[in-house]
């Protein structure tokens, strides 16, 4: 092949939108463990599950055999209003590395919620719609997955509750005032307007609130009102189903190009943005058809990858839903704050866990003053203002072409540019003025969440 000249943004027509979304479960010899039963310690069901969830997601969520789902006609109207979403190559970057390393950034920041959750956000919403509900509940943390599903019920006219982290509520209400715009409500977290919430207010008065109580709020909520039910922006499998659109999309804007990556790098959350990069990536891994160097970035305050244990674990601090098997780091663990909100989850998808303890997939964490001061490379360079949580993704592609430029090999780099920075600009003025830290739990704090993970050894499956 003569090599073309890649175009700085490689764009995809609307008419290469993917029509499915790929489950790369289908593919896995050792598939994730199931989710058990919070009370029972028994595989959860599908009944048993659509009781939370609406019922084709449950569905979606215990199907690990079924390779590919057809994108409903109505979510592929929505995706062309911003999607397919650009991949960027990074020359201006490269050039500020001296590397001989290409860079290329798939960029999901290009919609009013700033990242890539509306890609899941609009797939639950037209599920709740088709099965006749009134609304869904739900929590966010940094606000962006809340965004993204308040613009998903507003186009397909559902009630959204939101109960929101406190601390982040009152960093970003900016953030708030959209998914009101939206027409969504929003509910700090912990709120006496739950029973859990009540209980966690009472234990720890004065508490900033965390990801994982929201979501027994979020929940309960949903199970106690007529004609709800709770959707989750990010940990769930059906979550890296519908984000593989992110994956397919690369694949196929590298494809016209001829370009094969040779590391694949995203930030690590609940792994949903990273499980969808990587999707058609490592399903050829597991078909043992090609290698790639995958690599999942997290912050050094909540390592659940790398510091955490692979274990059956709540996913929430009301130890409401269902128990999942994956790196955790207690569900009662509350990280130091740290400024990429969309990273502090405890634990992290257990199809990305299971993929990573059978070493398919790297991880790496890193310190949030070296993240920011990637950042500011990449702004500088690209003008484009990343998310804190992207920038994870970025500080570690920025190693590995540095890394390049030593060895003078010209490695593909892919990396997962998950969303803008915009609503972020407190933790931007806080490394401004030199103010930023590093906070690294002790070995003891994780011990001592750890020593509450539940006991299941009772399980039968
Ligand atoms: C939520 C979020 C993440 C982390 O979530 P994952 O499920 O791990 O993808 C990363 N980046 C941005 C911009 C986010 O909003």
């Amino acid at each position: 092949m003569t090599k073309q000249k890649i175009p700085y943004q490689i764009r995809l027509t609307e008419d290469e939108l993917p029509t499915r979304w790929y489950n790369f479960r289908a593919d896995m010899k050792n598939k994730p463990a199931p989710l058990l039963d919070p009370q029972t310690h028994r595989p959860m069901t599908l009944e048993a599950l659509s009781q939370v969830f609406c019922t084709e997601l449950a569905r979606q969520e215990l199907d690990d055999t079924t390779p590919y789902f057809d994108i409903p006609e109505e979510i592929r109207q929505f995706y062309r209003m911003y999607r397919p979403s650009p991949l960027i190559r990074a020359y201006r970057l490269e050039q500020a590395l001296q590397t001989p390393a290409h860079i290329y950034c798939k960029f999901e920041g290009n919609n009013t919620s700033g990242s890539h959750k509306l890609n899941s956000a609009i797939a639950q919403a037209y599920y709740a719609k088709q099965q006749g509900l009134r609304g869904v509940t739900t929590e966010t943390g940094a606000g962006q997955w809340g965004t993204a599903l308040s613009m998903a019920c507003a186009y397909f006219d559902l009630d959204c509750r939101v109960f929101m982290v406190k601390v982040s509520c009152e960093q970003k209400p900016f953030r708030r005032e959209i998914m009101r715009t939206f027409g969504a409500s929003v509910t700090p977290s912990p709120s006496t307007e739950t029973a859990v919430g009540r209980a966690i207010l009472e234990r720890f008065p004065g508490t900033g609130g965390s990801l994982g109580c929201a979501i027994s709020e979020a929940v309960e909520t949903a199970v106690t009102n007529e004609g709800y039910r709770y959707v989750l922006g990010s940990v769930l499998s059906q979550v890296v189903l519908h984000q593989s659109v992110i994956g397919l999309e690369t694949r196929a804007a590298l494809d016209k190009y001829g370009v094969r990556p040779d590391i694949i790098i995203g930030c690590a959350g609940g792994g949903s943005n990273l499980g969808g990069l990587i999707a058609p990536f490592v399903g050829e891994m597991l078909r043992g058809e090609a290698n790639y160097q995958l690599i999942a970035v997290e912050p050094v305050s909540c390592p659940s990858l790398t510091r955490g244990r692979y274990a059956y674990d709540f996913c929430d601090t009301g130890k409401v839903c269902p128990l999942a098997k994956m790196y955790t780091l207690g569900s009662g663990f509350m990280p130091a704050p740290n400024h990429a909100g969309g990273l502090r989850y405890h634990g992290m998808s257990s199809s990305l866990s299971q993929l990573y303890h059978d070493g398919y997939l790297t991880a790496r964490a890193v310190e949030q003053t070296a993240v920011f001061a990637a950042a500011e490379t990449f702004c500088r360079a690209e003008g484009i203002l990343p998310a804190p949580e992207s920038s994870h993704a970025i500080k570690v592609a920025i190693d590995e072409a540095l890394r390049c430029r030593e060895t003078g090999e010209e490695k593909n780099i892919v990396l997962g540019l998950t969303g803008t920075g915009y609503f972020d600009l407190t933790a931007y003025a806080r490394f401004n003025n030199g103010e930023m830290s590093d906070l690294i739990p002790t070995d003891e704090a994780l011990e001592e969440s750890l020593s509450q993970l539940p006991d299941v050894s009772d399980a039968a499956f």
